[in-house]
């Protein structure tokens, strides 16, 4: 049967998803869940000029390697660690140094509760076997997304894992505080030097620091608009073909397969949760989670089971709701604003509230 070029248009519809909107023109959409920096990553990008997703993998890789483990030998933060009490300082280069700028500033501004010094007591705690690379595989095939975009419900969660922990010792707790302290940092303006036995950990807001440079590329791209989650971190830019907001969902600290509400934003954001369902064990019936208190060493016990910060910085967003979380309600909420951006909390009743501003763009389930 002689096909008609109608036909032809219709099975290239099916096969690559083309679109044709007259907001955007021709843009294609294409999607992708993977595993990089030590998460669940979702990629949905409307392109206008071809498949941009591997270049955006490329992009957190390369963070990854190169910039902020502390595992992979080389990186620039393993280096820095490596020299710690070597009474040498490490160069490092200029976009670590603005990020670290921004970091030892909302040490100083959260009053402590944000510490990227706080490595040797998560080091201690063992939290990164509580996200160990066996447990990703799982998360990926349970296709954790708060992305919206992919219709997906279950986020990144360690619920049904319970390992045999060991919790430490009060003077091993002491001891590894010792080590940490943000401000017997040693920096130049373009170098960096750490007491012996401290160690850097970029955890809490690498993710972000991701979601900033994927959305500075693909602004350069031919693309009308994108949402990507890094974990906990998603950021969105430019717009939908068919102009509806993006949808990015709050998750039930309490049950995580469903959310508590959606957040609808236009335009270019960062949004980053920090919540204590993220990482976890139970020991006796008492969770531990992975956001520590730098003044205790233990959990941060602060009455909150997340936090949610939108603003313009990927980076801020993501280090801003580790402080949040660790400082509660009340402080957090002033911290946020202080800043100029929109937090939203929930507390250990399920209590939701949230700063003014964000009150427009949140709607409660
Ligand atoms: P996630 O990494 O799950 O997105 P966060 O952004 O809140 O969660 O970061 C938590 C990680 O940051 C921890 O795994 C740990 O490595 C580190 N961390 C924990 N507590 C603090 C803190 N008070 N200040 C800075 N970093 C922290
Ligand atoms: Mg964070």
């Amino acid at each position: 049967m002689k096909r008609k070029p109608k036909d032809f248009l219709i099975a290239f519809l099916l096969v690559s998803g083309l679109l044709i909107f007259a907001g955007c023109g021709k843009v294609e959409r294409y999607s992708m869940t993977d595993i990089a920096m030590g998460t669940v990553t979702n990629q949905t990008i409307y392109s206008k000029d071809g498949d941009l997703t591997l270049a955006v993998r490329d992009i957190m890789l390369e963070l990854e390697q190169e910039e902020l483990s502390w595992r992979i030998e080389g990186s620039e933060i393993a280096q820095i660690n490596a020299a710690a009490g070597s009474g040498v300082y490490t160069p490092v280069s200029d976009r670590l140094y603005k990020e670290l700028g921004i970091l030892i500033k909302l040490s100083e501004d959260s009053g402590g509760a944000f510490d990227i010094s706080i490595h040797p007591v998560a080091a201690l705690w063992n939290i990164d076997a509580w996200a160990a690379g066996e447990n990703l595989e799982e998360e990926e095939n349970q296709a954790a997304e708060i992305n919206l975009e992919e219709q997906t419900a279950e986020e990144s969660t360690f619920l049904d894992k319970q390992q045999s922990v060991i919790i430490p010792s009060r003077e091993q707790i002491a001891l590894a505080l010792s080590h940490t302290g943000y401000e017997n940092l040693s920096l130049t303006d373009s170098s960096i030097m750490l007491p012996k036995d401290m160690a850097l950990d970029l955890g809490a807001a690498g993710k972000g620091i991701a979601c900033d440079r994927i959305a500075a590329y693909l602004k350069e791209q031919a693309v009308c608009g994108a949402v990507i989650s890094v974990g906990g971190s998603v950021v969105t830019i430019g717009k939908k073909p068919d102009g509806t907001p993006w949808q990015i969902g709050i998750i039930d600290p309490r049950d995580t397969s469903s959310f508590i509400g959606i957040l609808y934003l236009e335009g270019e954001n960062f949004v980053s949760t920090s919540g204590d369902y993220e990482r976890y064990v139970e020991v006796d019936g008492v969770r531990y989670h992975h956001i520590l208190n730098p003044a205790t060493g233990y959990p941060a016990d602060s009455g909150v089971r997340s936090v949610t910060i939108l603003c313009d910085s990927g980076i801020l967003s993501d280090a801003l709701s580790t402080a949040c979380f660790v400082l509660g309600v009340e402080e957090g909420m002033a911290l946020a604003e202080s800043y100029g951006a929109q937090a939203l909390f929930v507390d250990m009743e399920g209590n939701i509230s949230m700063t003014d501003g964000m009150k427009q763009f949140f709607k409660e389930k």
